[in-house]
């Protein structure tokens, strides 16, 4: 039987029939299972597929949303999961099942991507996404593009026409022009709430640029009560009293500051996946912090801090204050502790999320899979919007702090 599908598997490869060679890769993975030794173990097909998917991280309470609006949260998370777990089921890669999922959030208007994404300080759109395959390392990368519907195809175009990992700006919509990729007015981007959201940003006066604001005044710093915790509508998790003196005394003061400056929703969408082959992949897509300056990019396209997929490690999307996410390389950081350190995925992620970026007040999560199809999720925000469906075949859709 084994032998018979490889050769069917060899010469449809051959013959170029994709459809064919896809169906004989499932049957060749469902008949080979070879322990150790080389030997056939079993004839069972064990090759977990996982996909796990973020609409980002922030100050999402549960008493500031109503119960229709949580719904539609709900449902398009449960549609993007759907959607990319029917690629990984007919036997697609990871790579399409994580572009397939993120097009799908990318097209909803309540998420901080493609349609529905943050307005820059002028009142535009620039958008910044990423995609990387964890079987080749090859990656492909937009930023500061406009008027890209999706530009999570426009990362893949790149990986795949290009020898390039980065295409920026007028660059890359012209090259978004020779593929074909679809344009669209930057009004289909511009959504009522998110007009609503620059305005209150700009009249609050919050620069989205990491200026602290002189006006603060170190007596608006919290105070933490006795059992460590801070007054109640400051932040955070896992802060503790030694923290906040660091605060008061100044050494930690613009970190305080952008806290509450930033005290908002990221938005920005991801995906991660393993595919029946054994690979992983990775894609984010972003319009990046809301009232941003002109030309900022964010962690999503740059690989190794908001995106990042390694078949021996892991694949990694990030949601969050982005400079803090490129100033610890926060998804590599994640993959070298499971490469070098040997931590499970959990712990490492946790190490990096729960800790490195709470330590310097880095606001946001990721989820993760790795090759055995470990699922990680930690985010150091009062929410994220989360979902996946484990190797068990499992959904699970996640919006606060507490679990649900
Ligand atoms: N990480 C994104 C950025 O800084 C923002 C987000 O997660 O929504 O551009």
């Amino acid at each position: 039987m084994r032998s018979y599908a490889t050769l069917l598997m060899i010469l449809c490869y051959i013959l170029c029939t994709e459809k064919l060679y896809t169906a004989c890769r499932l049957l060749y993975s469902d008949c080979v299972m070879v322990d150790d030794s080389g030997t056939v173990a079993s004839t069972k097909k064990t090759q977990p597929i996982v996909l796990a998917i973020h609409g980002g991280a922030g100050t999402i309470r549960r008493g500031s949303m109503t119960p229709e609006r949580e719904a539609e949260y709900r449902h398009a998370l449960a549609e993007a999961l759907n959607t990319g777990y029917a690629v990984l089921k007919r036997g697609g890669t990871a790579l399409d099942a994580v572009s397939a999922a993120v097009v799908v959030l990318e097209d909803s208007p309540l998420f901080n991507a493609g349609r529905g994404a943050v307005l820059t300080a002028d009142g535009t759109v620039e958008l910044d996404a990423a995609i990387m395959d964890g079987k080749t390392l090859k990656a492909g990368a937009v930023a500061s593009v406009r008027g890209i519907k999706n530009p999570v195809l426009l990362a893949r175009k790149v990986m795949e026409h290009t020898p390039h990992v980065m295409l920026v700006g007028l660059g890359a919509q012209r090259f978004a022009r020779e593929q074909g990729v679809q344009i669209v007015h930057d009004k289909y981007f511009i959504t009522k709430s998110q007009r609503r959201e620059l305005e209150r940003m700009q009249r609050d006066n919050k620069p989205s640029d990491n200026k602290p604001n002189s006006k603060q005044s170190m007596d608006e710093f919290p105070r933490p009560s006795s059992r460590g915790q801070v007054q109640p509508d400051t932040v955070q998790i896992g802060k503790t009293r030694a923290y906040y003196r660091k605060i008061r005394s100044g050494m930690l003061r613009s970190v305080y500051i952008e806290e509450r400056q930033h005290n908002q929703k990221f938005g920005t969408v991801g995906a991660v996946a393993l595919d029946m082959f054994g690979n992983l992949a990775a894609a984010t897509s972003t319009g990046g912090m809301a009232n941003k300056r002109y030309g900022r990019v964010g962690d999503a396209p740059i690989i190794g801090a908001g995106t990042y997929a390694n078949n021996a490690t892991c694949a990694v999307s990030a949601t969050g204050h982005g400079e803090y996410f490129i100033r610890n390389v926060v998804a590599h950081d994640i993959a070298a502790l499971v490469e070098y350190k040997g931590l499970p995925l959990q712990r490492a992620a946790s190490e990096v999320v729960m800790r490195k970026l709470v330590e310097c007040g880095g606001v946001g999560g990721v989820i993760a899979v790795d090759a055995l199809g470990t699922i990680a999720m930690p985010f150091n925000s009062e929410g994220m919007y989360r979902g996946y469906i484990n190797a068990d075949g499992q959904m699970y859709v996640g919006i606060y702090r507490d679990g649900e």
